[in-house]
């Protein structure tokens, strides 16, 4: 991350608000809110963590599936980072599975302050089901949605952007994509620069910043 990345990054504010087991629990559904979604193991925490520039703000884990909550971030008063529970775990029993269904069909039909949707997706396996499921959520409540393609370190270059080209196309349409990778911080200030737009902050970085090099 360059320092001017840094210092324009609003985002290492985020603290810590609440893990919310019901829609109820969430706080007042005013402002913008900004949900990170994603299959357990994507790499989402990683995400959030490199975003906020705080080590172990969400948490990163090697047991995929544990939270079953929506745990929420506050950036400042009006601004909040919501972290949806990894899907996709095999072992998840299936009425639990069900159950998050309904809680997140109802966070997406009901949630007003909720601006967009990051989609969190390793690119080396984009647009599973679940993915799926969620750009038809986005799609019918008219939230954006950027997919976050992951893990980009673990592809060179040329394949990533193969990769994102292919993903763009399957996409709907207003949806967006971008390469990123939380070990290097590729695509750091491409991700500031959407979030800026959605939470109203006037984007001060340069997202060609750090695109240039190769990813490996
Ligand atoms: P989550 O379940 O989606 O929150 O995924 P985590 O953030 O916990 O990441 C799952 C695993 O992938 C962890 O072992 C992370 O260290 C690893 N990981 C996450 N992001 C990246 C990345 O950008 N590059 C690489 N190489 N590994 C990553």
């Amino acid at each position: 991350m360059t320092l001017e990345t840094q210092k324009n990054n609003p985002y290492r504010t985020a603290s810590y608000v609440i893990s919310a087991h019901t829609l109820k629990q969430l706080p007042p559904d005013s402002g913008f809110e900004v949900a990170f979604a994603g299959r357990s193991n994507a790499g989402k925490s990683s995400a959030i963590n490199t975003l906020t520039d705080q080590k172990s703000l969400a948490r990163t884990s090697k047991t995929p599936g544990r939270t079953q909550q929506i745990v929420i971030f506050e950036i400042d008063e009006e601004r909040r980072i919501a972290d949806l529970p990894g899907y996709g775990y095999a072992k998840v029993p299936e009425q639990l599975r069900a159950h998050w269904r309904q809680v997140m069909q109802l966070y997406f039909n009901q949630r007003r302050s909720l601006r967009g949707v990051v989609l969190v997706m390793d690119i080396r396996h984009p647009l599973r089901e679940f993915d799926e499921q969620m750009l038809n959520w986005c799609s019918v409540s008219g939230v954006h949605c950027h997919a976050l393609l992951t893990k980009a370190d673990k592809l060179k270059r040329g394949p990533a952007q193969a990769t994102l080209l292919q993903v763009r196309k399957r996409l709907p349409r207003g949806a967006t994509a971008q390469v990123f990778s939380s070990k290097s911080r590729a695509g750091l200030a491409e991700l500031i620069a959407r979030l800026d737009g959605w939470y109203g902050f006037t984007t001060m970085v340069n997202i060609n910043d750090e695109q240039q090099g190769p990813m490996k």
